[in-house]
């Protein structure tokens, strides 16, 4: 059977790109080619553009209540198709099954926040700021906004984003990654069954064009991009030379710090799911584990018994712990980082190239691989591997600990394992990253908080997420009054 051709959506309808420039999707785990997704032309994008911009005529008039309701069926519908977009996140991207229920649950609180815009979206006033004169200040919507999104939460990320825009009177185009576009596409067929009106959401598939146009494009007011730290900066750079709005989360590099104090029957655990959860391609992902003093040789003992029993597989066997990784080039981009750091002299301790998954030979599977003796200006310290590699650095202490955070040009998580409140508070206090985890490897913020990221991991002002995505996307207007 020939793959399908994934369709765009706008202005309420399905459309067939003009676009001869197929790509194929495929599934990591077979590498069948499971769909063909359409590099969608500049004029595509114009068309997207020109929809979404009528249709804010009427939407931003719609009550915050109305468009608060939308939310409500945007939530029911993704309830009742919970599985069936798990399961497509699975054949796209590669993670396991129960990482992608996550994924979708994580979407859906989004959407659950974004309904409570009718008290998000309140003003505020004062009374007499000078003899007989009100100010008020009135939260509207701007217009056109859009999102670039990353492949390894195809779902869940233009989820941190639209439900705010729309609900906020904005209307909205969502660009997903070219290489896992097929849940989106779901999502859009639910966009489409709860019936919001023509223009309101609308989708492009496509690459850098695509990107460009809508960066390019007179009405387009800002752009949310999820991605690699490298096409974030020139995003970031492209959306100041055209006058838009933007918010930028990007890159990774991310430092579990144990001391000697910390619970390690539990701290195991935590570090396993963090660092070869979804393959270790989250951007919240433990690259590395920083061991303090003499907790290093138990813990990397630990540490590699428990990696050594992940069990590797296709992502819908529910027995399966750790699936494929996204595409072959990536996953020779991280054999590359393997080969770079034997040559600069780390100890391989567990090496999971060999490993074979019965019934699928063609898979982009590795095992988890851990190194130890990992020094902090050894490139696979430095670099943003987006795989199942974890280095282990042995320090001192907890200052060097900090150091070796530190010196990295990434802050958008480090965590911290510890017994002891005066490291903890510490931590928190001195720690230049984003999202900070104490006790807990993976630090993500719920839906209600702002998706956080600083330094080379985040462009802009505004995160993602809760009061801060009610900020990105509204104008605050003040009116000065006095009557005679
Ligand atoms: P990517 O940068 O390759 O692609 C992201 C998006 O940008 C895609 O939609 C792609 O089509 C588009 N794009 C790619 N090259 C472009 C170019 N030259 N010009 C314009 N647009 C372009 O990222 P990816 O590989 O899909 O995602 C993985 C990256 O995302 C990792 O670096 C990860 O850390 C990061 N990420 C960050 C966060 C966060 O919140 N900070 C969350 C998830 C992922």
């Amino acid at each position: 059977m020939e793959p399908k051709v994934l369709k765009n959506y706008i202005d309420g309808e399905w459309i067939e790109s003009q676009s001869d420039e197929l790509l194929n999707v495929r599934n990591p785990a077979t590498n069948e080619v499971i769909a063909q997704v359409p590099m969608s032309t500049t004029d595509e994008v114009d068309e997207a553009v020109q929809a979404a911009c009528v249709a804010y005529q009427d939407w931003r008039e719609t009550t915050p209540f109305a468009r608060a309701r939308y939310m409500f069926r945007l939530k029911n519908f993704m309830e009742e198709r919970f599985e069936e977009l798990s399961q497509i996140i699975v054949q796209e991207h590669g993670k396991i099954i129960d990482e992608a229920r996550g994924e979708v649950r994580r979407g859906i609180e989004n959407i659950e926040v974004a309904a409570g815009v009718p008290s998000l979206m309140l003003g505020y006033n004062m009374e007499d700021v000078s003899q007989g004169i009100d100010e008020d200040c009135v939260y509207q919507p701007a217009g056109v906004f859009c999102c670039v999104a990353p492949f390894n939460f195809p779902n869940m990320v233009p989820l941190w984003f639209l439900p705010y825009a729309v609900a906020c009177g904005n209307t909205y185009i969502v660009k997903p990654s070219e290489q896992c576009p097929m849940s989106q596409n779901m999502l859009f067929e639910i966009l489409d069954e709860i019936d919001f009106p023509p223009g309101v959401v609308n989708l492009v598939n496509g690459d850098k064009r695509a990107v460009d146009a809508l960066l390019e494009h007179p009405d387009m007011v800002g752009v949310s991009f999820v991605g690699s730290t490298p096409v974030g900066k020139y995003l970031y750079a492209k959306a100041a030379q055209h006058g838009k709005r933007a918010q930028v989360q990007a890159g990774a590099k991310n430092c579990l710090v144990v001391m000697p104090d910390s619970v390690l029957n539990q701290t195991i655990p935590s570090i396993m799911t963090s660092s070869f959860g979804t393959s270790g391609q989250r951007c919240l992902s433990g690259s590395l584990v920083v061991a303090v003093g003499e907790v290093y040789e138990p813990l990397k003992e630990k540490i590699l018994e428990a990696a050594s029993q992940i069990k590797v597989g296709y992502g819908l066997d529910e027995t399966v712990q750790m699936g494929p990784v996204v595409s072959k080039k990536s996953l020779d981009r991280i054999l590359g980082y393997i080969e770079k750091g034997l040559e600069e002299g780390a100890t391989l301790s567990l090496d999971g190239r060999g490993v074979t998954v019965e019934n699928y030979p063609d898979g982009n599977f590795l095992g988890p691989t851990i190194f130890s003796d990992v020094t902090p200006e050894m490139t696979i310290a430095q670099d943003e591997i987006f795989g199942p590699v974890l280095g282990i650095i042995p320090v001192d202490s907890f200052d060097e600990a900090m150091d070796v955070i530190h010196r990295s040009p990434f802050g958008n998580a480090a965590s911290l394992f510890t017994t002891s409140g005066k490291w903890a508070r510490e931590f928190k206090y001195r720690v230049q990253v984003g999202n900070i985890g104490i006790n807990i490897g993976i630090a993500a913020p719920i839906a209600s908080f702002p998706f956080s990221g600083m330094k080379d991991s985040f462009f802009g002002d505004l995160h993602g997420q809760g009061r801060d995505a009610i900020q990105f996307f509204t104008e605050r207007k003040v009116v000065i009054s006095r009557w005679f």
